[in-house]
């Protein structure tokens, strides 16, 4: 499904509960990737940590997007609670 969002759809709230999580860590993952760090290097490249906090914000960011798209939560049981 996608388009507007029936909040009497349990589906949907759990969609949009997925959703705003997924937009939470996006943030967190953002305030700790721009964070002074004495162990990135200074060309630019992050460290270990960092390197994972910029993969996880890509990694979110799409599972997002197929939130978004309905992909994710359309059917079945997603082992999400309010399912
Ligand atoms: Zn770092």
């Amino acid at each position: 499904m996608s388009g507007n969002l029936n909040l009497t759809s349990r589906r949907d709230r759990t969609r949009l509960n997925l959703m705003q999580a997924l937009e939470d860590a996006i943030y967190f993952r953002r305030l700790r990737a721009t964070e002074a760090c004495l162990d990135c290097d200074p060309d630019g490249t992050p460290c270990d940590d960092h390197a994972c906090d910029l993969r996880l914000i890509g990694d979110y960011r799409r599972s997002l997007d197929a939130v978004i798209a309905g992909v994710v939560v359309t059917g079945g049981d997603t082992g999400l609670p309010g399912q």
